[in-house]
């Protein structure tokens, strides 16, 4: 089958080159996909994209036009995808559910790690010859209360790994998972979460129940000092109120892998210009913030599995017109 594979880096093809080995024609297109960039997917049958790739109505009818029958997300997340107007169109859409919650789960308490024990400022004293311990001052993560906002493969784990570190952990899903509990962890109702939790890690899906879960109102029920995770998706939070957060010090500390308006920054090397979006760089100025750019699926296990589902997704559709990871706008409902 040929595939018009968008916003491919180098990394993309060496993994799905090896997962593929000849079997379907993969065409690399470095840029994103949107409905500007969509006819480059011509006399293709099948489209792999990521999540920053736009695929909302005007992009599958440009794809449907051309022929493009199966969309095959390198990602768990389909946020970014018009799910009734693909059924509409008739285009099969694809995901890969579950590669390694585990890369993203840990590096989520990386996150937690680096802004307790400021490892991402004291690496850069101590590179400076600047030895001095003021400002770097931690707390044990032993016997401190985490509450996991979301969990599914990727909170479950967290909730797990929190319980090894001595934490409690309380928990908030609208679907309790019998497995989280064993762990230890309580559920709880949300402001409950909010309003008793040292560390707050976020693990929910973006939809419109989730969108600006973490608002003002949010940060008001908060414990002073508390820190911030997400991870997930970068509208689950309202940015402008994290920096009001941090400004008033209820936010301590605030780690983040995802942004509202990552798409025009992350998986890109800017170095060499200026960041136009003025709340990013507002953010940047904080001590206590740590931002990474949308890298914590970014492990050689995830990246293998990745290619591994998403070339199992174009054969499977190739050989009985089905695939075995499809989403459908039915899911949601
Ligand atoms: P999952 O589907 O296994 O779990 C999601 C959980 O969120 C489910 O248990 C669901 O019931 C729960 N949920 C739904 N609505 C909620 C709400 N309103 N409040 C609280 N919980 C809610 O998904 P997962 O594999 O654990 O991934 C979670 C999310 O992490 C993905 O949707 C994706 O957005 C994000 N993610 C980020 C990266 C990254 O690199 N930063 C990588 C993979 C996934």
């Amino acid at each position: 089958m040929r595939v018009a594979v968008f916003s491919t880096k180098s990394y993309d093809k060496t993994f799905l080159d090896a997962a593929n080995a000849g079997t379907h024609q993969l065409i690399y297109i470095e840029p994103k996909l949107d409905a500007h960039t969509a006819y480059a997917a011509n006399g293709a049958q099948a489209v792999c994209a990521f999540v920053n790739d736009h695929l909302d109505a005007s992009t599958l009818k440009i794809l449907a036009q051309q022929g493009v029958r199966l969309v095959t997300l390198r990602c768990a997340g389909f946020n970014q995808v018009d799910l009734a107007e693909a059924k509409s169109l008739g285009i099969t859409i694809a995901r890969v559910p579950e590669y390694s919650p585990h890369s993203v789960a840990e590096h989520a308490v990386a996150l937690m790690l680096t802004l307790n024990r400021k490892i991402h400022r004291a690496s850069a004293r101590v590179r400076e010859g600047n030895f001095s311990l003021d400002g770097l001052l931690g707390f044990d993560m032993h016997r401190k209360t985490v509450g996991v906002v979301g969990t599914g493969k990727i909170g479950l784990i967290v909730a797990r790994i929190m319980a090894g570190f001595g934490c409690k952990v309380l928990a908030y899903d609208p679907y309790p998972n019998a497995e989280c509990v064993a762990t230890g962890a309580s559920y709880v109702a949300l402001p409950d979460l909010l309003g008793n939790s040292d560390i707050i890690s976020l693990h929910c899906p973006l939809t419109p129940d989730t969108h600006h879960l973490i608002d003002a109102a949010a940060i008001k029920m908060m414990r002073h000092g508390v820190m911030l995770i997400n991870i997930s998706r970068g509208a689950v939070v309202d940015t402008r109120a994290l920096i009001r957060g941090l400004k008033s010090g209820v936010i301590g500390s605030l780690g983040l892998d995802v942004y509202e308006e990552e798409e025009n920054l992350f998986f890109q090397d800017l170095s060499n210009t200026l960041i136009n979006d003025d709340v990013f760089a507002r953010l940047l100025t904080f001590p206590n913030v740590v931002i990474t750019g949308h890298q914590a699926f970014f492990t050689e296990d995830a990246m293998q599995e990745i290619a591994k589902v998403t070339i199992e997704n174009i054969t499977a559709f190739e050989q009985t017109g089905n695939v075995p990871h499809a989403v459908s706008v039915e899911r949601l409902v």
